[in-house]
């Protein structure tokens, strides 16, 4: 999708401080992982990572790793190990790339960090506000270590979250807590879950700031840069070292914004991307972007770690309304009106949903919504067929001509 020449894409300094605490994160885990006394909980990507790291677990995200091994473009070759032994090739990509990763004993994380393989997890806590496969993934090691298996059942499609939905979803958040204390052989402690609560709460706020200044004309970021930026909140919200890294990421955001720096030089149209990004292809799209001088400013994805109610006073609430109120678990009247709000709030010319095959979940145009925004925003869109990590779901050739057909179009408006 690149052979328009592109200008060179802006390297963001701080990348260099994020990769270091990402080895940080790693790092510890291997120990952990090597050591009986660190206890290790895996966690999905918008669960309960607060509680689990009040007890003291080291936290490991598996689709951090399945979004590694789609960035590392080894996922496709992986797919075919978890379809063998009965995973379709129709389900999350996600899981069966970290599932073939496993079983072919071969990880993107052993060249990256030193581990041997993923680390073994002395427990296992899902949230399902994403989607049922999560449940499905974490049973595979759940029946293959013998661990326990936890999880938070949450409603999907939800309106207007009301006081019954936080009531049940606390009541689950509370359930979690003798097996953890058992698990982690510490004692639950409030004061320290507070704690951690609110260095989530903190890092969301700077994370927030930070893809807020893409409101800018131009834009300091891409959606590409937040991509690989949105690592520590993933993976280390709740530790203030993630605080820390996005302080220093905002003030050369902020630099770029005061010197007029833009992230594509000479940005003429602004999108917005809908849906998960192709992992395997990052670099290329920011380069076809770039080359049409076109900045992605915005998206769900990167926005979907954003957690405002964590800033209630009660840490179970805060969790059980943040962890509900995310895009993916909310009715397409949310969705259709969160779209316009971002739409206005970053001047965005142009909508590229991803309808990727393995993702219903976070494939928002399979029930009209692509149709309606353009006919109510009078914003055109562009629907891609992809995939997050299974490349033989995506055509280049496909992306391009649709890709340069939504450019040409805006051209033609003026
Ligand atoms: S939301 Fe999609 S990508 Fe994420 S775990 Fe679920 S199916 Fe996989």
């Amino acid at each position: 999708m690149n052979d328009r020449p592109a200008p060179p894409i802006q390297k963001i300094r701080a990348t260099g401080a994020m990769k270091k605490l990402m080895a940080e994160y790693f790092g510890e885990l291997k120990e952990a992982a090597d050591s009986d006394s660190t206890k290790i909980a895996w966690c999905t990507s918008v669960g309960p990572a607060e509680l689990l790291r009040s007890f003291g677990f080291q936290v490991y995200f598996p689709e951090n790793h399945g979004a590694l091994l789609g960035a590392t473009r080894t996922a496709t070759d992986l797919i075919p190990a978890a379809n063998a032994i009965g995973y379709s090739p129709d389900i999350c990509s996600y899981l069966t790339s970290d599932i073939g990763s496993y079983l072919r004993r071969s990880t993107p994380l052993t060249p990256a960090f030193g581990l041997e393989g993923v680390p073994r997890a002395d427990v296992l806590v899902y949230n399902t506000n994403q989607c049922r496969d999560v449940h499905e993934w974490f049973a595979f090691y759940e029946r293959e270590w013998n661990i326990p298996l936890l999880g938070i059942e949450t409603p999907r499609g939800i309106g207007d979250i009301t006081r019954d939905h936080i009531h049940a979803l606390v009541q689950q958040y509370r359930g979690l807590i003798p097996t953890l204390e058992e698990v982690s052989g510490r004692t639950f402690d409030i004061d320290r879950l507070r704690e951690v609560v609110q260095s989530s709460y903190r890092c969301t706020q700077l994370w927030k700031r930070v893809l807020e200044l893409a409101q800018h004309r131009p834009s300091p970021l891409t959606f590409f840069d937040g991509t690989i930026h949105m690592g520590p909140a993933v993976v280390l919200r709740g530790d203030p070292r993630a605080e820390e890294y996005y302080a220093l990421l905002i003030t050369e955001l902020e630099e770029r914004v005061a010197q007029g720096v833009a992230a594509v030089p000479q940005e003429s149209h602004r999108f917005y991307w809908e849906g998960m990004p192709v992992w395997g292809k990052i670099r290329d799209h920011a380069q076809t972007f770039s080359a049409h001088r076109s900045c992605v400013v915005a998206s769900t994805y990167c926005n979907s770690w954003i957690f405002e109610a964590l800033a209630e006073d009660d840490p179970f609430e805060g969790m059980a309304r943040a962890y509900a109120e995310i895009f993916i678990a909310r009715d397409e009247d949310f969705k259709e009106q969160y779209l316009a709000r971002m739409a206005r709030d970053y001047h965005i010319d142009g909508f590229v949903f991803h309808d990727a095959k393995t993702c219903p979940n976070n494939s928002n145009n399979r029930y009209g919504l692509s149709k309606r925004v353009t006919a109510k925003l009078k914003i055109p869109h562009v629907v891609i067929s992809g995939d997050l990590n299974d490349l033989r779901m995506y055509s280049e050739e496909q992306t391009r001509t649709q890709f340069e057909a939504l450019v040409e179009q805006l051209h033609e408006a003026g």
